[in-house]
């Protein structure tokens, strides 16, 4: 298919660097393409950025048939463009579709039409150390019907912000604590695909722990409220007694790109990791007598988010008194060295660009 170009009258000036922050500027450009039953996945095209227009009745705004992807577009020293693993983010998207019934799409078009819109914005991808181009894919159910049925039509779009360092004061540890009111998502729920949904779920307990000046919760099983899940929207990873330890995908949990990259890292530096269930009990225990050594999130926007403080029920534990720790810290160096092509991408990770 041949994807259409109407480029914008009104290119705007471009962002200070300095001043990025997260998800809140937009380039100029946006990828759109339309589905209906009759013509399938059809007329991709790159336009000026702007509203959709949608009728009211259209389903994503009552049955939240909605999905998304989130990763990014980094420049690297001598000024090239690059993605990272980018095929895993369509690969994910279709995983998605299948489980919302959304009809699947071509992935190596979406992955022409990423590079063909980021090469027009090629001028918004920042250069500052740690700034990135955010690159938001997603799905909306545009049939204008209010019957409860997979809708008939859908939009694909793929919108572009430019986004700041995570990190621009520093690596700082999170306080976070064990949820034990609400869960995020339940065996045969949607947990373990990218959509709204999941975080319309969440968003009740983010907030009750930023009341409480916590940054984040740790998610535990929606059935028996006893193994760990993730930690706010992130995989999360503990070294306990030396063996690091991630929930295995166990249809709850949602398979981060960045989980994968680090399990990789981890089996390339031959540290013991495994997938596994784990028991916040045995977690609790670990973190009392002292053999919880590190704890950490993964996620494209943080890529490693250390955990310094947990506190479950009564107890509150520091780990690794507070600061990053050295397997977390090797982890987040060497994931950024190869995203911002820093050091040789021995794992054919890297996708370039432009
Ligand atoms: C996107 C996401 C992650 C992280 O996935 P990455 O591919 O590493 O960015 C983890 N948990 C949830 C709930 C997510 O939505």
């Amino acid at each position: 298919m041949e994807i259409k170009v109407t480029l914008t009258d009104h290119p705007r000036q471009k962002p200070d660097e300095s001043k990025l922050g997260f998800g809140k500027l937009f380039t100029d450009h946006m990828f759109l393409m339309d589905y209906t039953a009759d013509k399938g996945w059809h007329d991709p095209r790159i336009v000026p950025y702007g509203p959709i227009p949608m009728d009211p009745s259209a389903s994503c705004f009552h049955y939240a048939q909605e999905i998304f992807e989130g990763m990014k577009a980094y420049r690297t020293e001598d000024g090239k463009i690059q993605f990272f693993r980018p095929e895993e983010n369509f690969k994910r998207l279709n995983s998605s579709c299948e489980r919302l019934v959304i009809p699947k799409l071509d992935e190596a078009l979406l992955l022409e039409g990423l590079k063909k819109l980021v090469t027009i914005e090629k001028d918004w991808v920042p250069s500052a150390p740690g700034t990135s181009l955010y690159i938001r894919p997603f799905i909306i159910a545009n049939q204008e019907v209010l019957g409860v049925h997979p809708s008939a039509n859908y939009i694909y779009c793929v919108i572009l912000s430019p986004s700041g360092a995570y990190y621009a004061g520093g690596i700082n540890p999170v306080r976070i604590y064990v949820e034990t009111k609400y869960v995020r998502a339940s065996q045969g729920g949607m947990g373990a695909y990218k959509t709204g949904g999941n975080y319309a779920a969440s968003l009740i307990a983010q907030e009750e722990a930023e009341r409480q000046g916590f940054s984040q919760v740790l998610w535990l099983d929606g059935v028996e409220r006893r193994f760990v899940e993730e930690v706010g929207s992130m995989n999360v990873f503990f070294k306990i007694d030396g063996e690091i330890v991630t929930p295995e995908l166990d249809g709850s949990i949602l398979p981060g790109i960045t989980r994968k990259s680090v399990i990789d890292l981890l089996k390339n530096w031959g540290m013991p990791v495994s997938e596994r269930k784990l028991d916040i009990h045995e977690l609790e225990q670990a973190a009392c007598e002292g053999r919880l050594e590190e704890a950490w999130g993964t996620g494209t926007a943080a890529v490693i988010s250390p955990i310094g403080e947990l506190k479950c029920g009564d107890t509150t534990t520091i780990i690794n008194e507070n600061k990053i720790g050295p397997v977390s810290q090797r982890l987040y160096d060497t994931l950024t060295d190869i995203q911002w092509g820093r050091v040789e991408d021995r794992f054919g990770w890297i996708t370039p660009c432009c």
